[in-house]
């Protein structure tokens, strides 16, 4: 086979790339005061040349597989997603955990207090007593009873309940915990879809896993024999007829939208 000279091998560069064969001759040859016809008819000649026309066939060819690797690679990315999602833990996420209540593990049942907690019941207390104590005799009304400290101190929350509690029979409290999002797992982070806050505090946003399971489903042919995607990433039954990687997404999706109907 003949050695292309640099000018054929730009002209079939750029027809592979797309350009039009008279476009592709501009691009490579001296066409000054050129007609447009006479330089579509010399790219149309140009183009008919063996060595050309192979090296043209050879460069799509070329462009055609990575297009499709870069789409296989896209559907693996896609199919993974929706992995995690499907099976990702929730609790990663928000959960309800239960802990003591506040009589759980206080002395003889009694109220249990946080230290610092009751420092400052104490003082709102005093200050209130002191207010009190100034106040003439007639307008006082009831004193200011002294925080009761009976139950003892070192409540934790986190604490299991105690199951001879008299004042929650051994079920302790629910609380509501929502997981520090910026250390999440990857797949937690797929699940993930941010928060809103709302008149009831935040609301921990999720991917939708009933969705999510349904497109693997899909993805893995389980509801159709026309879509079959194995589980390497390949795409075993789908005829790739473009090698613009967008335009066969877009081909897949439609597929994917056939095949549910
Ligand atoms: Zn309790």
């Amino acid at each position: 086979m003949k050695t292309l000279t640099a000018r054929q091998e730009g002209f079939a560069v750029a027809v592979a790339k797309g350009s039009t064969k008279a476009d592709a001759y501009r691009q490579n040859y001296k066409t000054d005061g050129w007609s447009n016809e006479a330089v579509g008819k010399e790219g149309e000649r140009i183009s008919r040349n063996p060595e050309v026309a192979q090296k043209i066939m050879e460069l799509t060819a070329r462009k055609t597989e990575t297009a499709n690797g870069e789409f296989d690679m896209t559907v693996k990315k896609l199919l993974q997603t929706y992995i995690e999602i499907a099976f990702t833990d929730p609790n990663e996420l928000s959960r309800v955990e239960v802990g003591a209540c506040r009589h759980c593990w206080g002395v003889g049942g009694e109220y249990q207090w946080k230290e610092r907690e009751y420092a400052k019941a104490l003082d709102t207390w005093q200050r209130q007593h002191h207010a009190w104590d100034t106040k003439a005799p007639d307008k006082r009304g009831d004193e200011p009873q002294m925080p009761e400290p009976l139950g003892g101190f070192g409540y934790r929350f986190t604490a299991p309940p105690n199951p001879h509690c008299s004042e929650c029979e051994g079920r302790g409290l629910e609380f509501v915990r929502v997981m520090d999002t910026t250390k999440l797992s990857p797949g937690a982070k797929h699940l993930y879809r941010g928060v809103q806050q709302t008149k009831d505090g935040i609301k921990v946003l999720f991917g939708d896993k009933d969705k999510a399971l349904d497109s693997i489903g899909r993805m893995l042919g389980a509801f159709d024999d026309r879509l079959r995607v194995d589980l390497k990433g390949a795409v075993a039954s789908l005829q790739l007829t473009t090698s613009d990687p967008q335009e066969a997404a877009r081909a897949y999706q439609t597929m994917l939208t056939g095949a549910s109907g």
